[in-house]
């Protein structure tokens, strides 16, 4: 049987406020500050508080759920989702359900299959529970609790069962995350979970139009785990269907050393949450100018941007989509194209996407430790464009610039790189090539004419890889046509 994959997804971001969603807390980086020093009576649940809302983390999560193109609503409710774990302090958890802050908005992904429209459900806003430590030490195990990320605002985004792969989800998700980090809400790091994915997965014959029943995988922490997750519940589920055996609609974990999914929660251990508006906390009214302030404020988006570098630059789909992956990798594209002149926009994206994106993905180094600026990079691209360097020598000066920051008029003339352009030089290289090798010239002349790459890469060796090429091509196909007529 040929199975479809059905996917949804429910992201959520911690917004990036300085305090916390109901008190004045200060949001601190969990992996910096010491345990329990960012905590008060209301985070901890303490009994006679009350919460108060924090108006930026309302203004941050409109931004994104407008960005999305939701409606936002004029008035949600606060509700308290019940249940007990050791991180959640008061018992249950503020959250919104039956009106949330924004509703029914889209996000065009970018596939190897091309573009598609994914629907999103809706935005609401909560608060972020603790985090629990389990330690086993000395035969005992113990769980340790901090209450620093408690109460830490979170949008919750909830996408439509829309995608279709792995790779379909994991785009829906890069596509979240750079939102986030365009809007300046969520730094978007993953190792440190300020931002975490769940995915929702059903398999059902293809063409159904019935939705299958779903696992959901919790704590992805990286794109490399989710699109795991997802092949291997894909192939275990079609495991079952095909052996006639139902899919148990169950919350499951990844285990990331053994690349399997485990199940925590059956449906029926599932909580019952017994939301309710909590009474601490009025509707939360946002008037039609304040939505529209936050309108106003939204940057340039990375889809938007997609389509000015396209018609700005003429670059390629996948170009353009790789420099709007971030806003600093778009400027710092923008940058090098106008520092460049009259060089394409072309060879900066490829340089970009070639010995850039290499160096940056070595040890996943970011963009702020790369000393090439665009200012570097630019020249280096002028000494190929004016030929003082040819293209390969300009690539191995790249990871050397990388490091050191040197300009590459510096490297040349320190490291005497001087292309060779003069074409009696090459031409008596071409020679001296031809001369040391009568067997292969014998052989292309006898029509292996692929040899002819062979003597380029022999003079080009013969110059220490510092000759034009292009010279050397023109002047060795003259050379090795007069040989044939001679
Ligand atoms: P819950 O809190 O029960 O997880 P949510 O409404 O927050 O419910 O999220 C449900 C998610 O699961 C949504 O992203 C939705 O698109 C997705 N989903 C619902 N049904 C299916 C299904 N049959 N297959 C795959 N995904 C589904
Ligand atoms: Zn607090
Ligand atoms: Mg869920």
């Amino acid at each position: 049987m040929e199975y479809e994959a059905v996917i949804g997804l429910e992201v959520h971001a911690e917004m990036a406020t300085n305090s916390k969603m109901f008190c004045a807390c200060l949001v601190v980086d969990s992996t910096q500050a010491a345990p329990n020093s960012a905590v008060c009576p209301v985070c901890c649940g303490l009994p006679g508080v009350l919460p108060v809302v924090n108006r930026q983390a309302v203004a941050y999560g409109m931004r994104v759920a407008l960005a999305l193109g939701c409606t936002v609503a004029e008035r949600s409710i606060f509700d308290r989702k019940n249940y007990f774990y050791p991180d959640l302090p008061k018992g249950y958890q503020i959250s919104q359900f039956e009106f949330p802050l924004a509703e029914k908005g889209t996000l065009t992904i970018h596939t190897s299959q091309g573009e598609k429209v994914v629907r999103v459900t809706r935005t609401h806003l909560e608060e972020d529970a603790g985090k629990l430590t389990h330690v086993e030490k000395n035969g005992e195990t113990y769980s340790l609790v901090d209450l620093n990320r408690a109460g830490v605002p979170l949008l919750e985004i909830v996408s439509e069962p829309d995608m279709r792969s792995a790779e379909e989800a994991c785009a829906y998700g890069e596509a979240i995350r750079a939102i986030v980090r365009y809007l300046g809400v969520n730094s978007g790091d993953m190792q440190k979970g300020v931002i975490r994915f769940e995915a929702n997965i059903s398999i059902r014959p293809l063409g159904s139009t019935k939705l299958g029943t779903r696992t959901e995988v919790k704590n992805l922490n990286s794109f490399r785990a989710m699109e795991r997750a997802i092949n291997y519940e894909i192939k275990r589920q079609a495991v079952l269907l095909d052996a006639g055996q139902p899919v148990l609609q169950e919350t499951l974990g990844w285990d990331e050393t053994n690349e399997v999914t485990f199940s925590q929660r059956s449906k029926e251990e599932a909580h019952d949450y017994r939301y309710f508006p909590d009474p601490d906390l009025p509707p939360l009214v946002i008037s039609p100018e304040w939505i529209a302030e936050e309108a106003a404020k939204l940057p340039e988006l990375p889809r938007q941007k997609y389509q000015r570098l396209l018609e700005q630059y003429q670059l390629s789909e996948d170009d353009a989509y790789f420099m709007v992956s971030t806003q600093e990798m778009a400027d710092y594209f923008e940058a090098t194209v106008k520092a460049a002149g009259k060089i394409p926009a072309k060879i900066t994206a490829n340089w970009m996407t070639g010995e850039m994106a290499a160096w940056l993905n070595q040890d996943g180094k970011s963009l702020s430790e790369l000393k090439v600026t665009p200012a570097i990079l630019a020249e280096l691209m002028q000494q190929v464009e004016s030929s003082v360097i040819n293209l390969p020598t300009a690539k191995k000066l790249y990871s050397e610039m990388a490091e050191s920051g040197k300009s590459a008029k510096d490297l040349i003339a320190a490291q005497g790189l001087q292309q060779i352009s003069d074409e009696g030089a090459i031409l008596a290289m071409i020679n001296e090539v031809l001369e040391a090798n009568p067997t292969e010239l014998q052989s292309f002349l006898d029509g292996k004419e692929t040899l002819s790459n062979w003597f380029f890469g022999q003079v080009m060796r013969l110059a220490k890889g510092k000759a034009n090429p292009g010279t050397i091509r023109s002047l060795l196909e003259t050379r090795l046509n007069e040989r044939k007529t001679e």
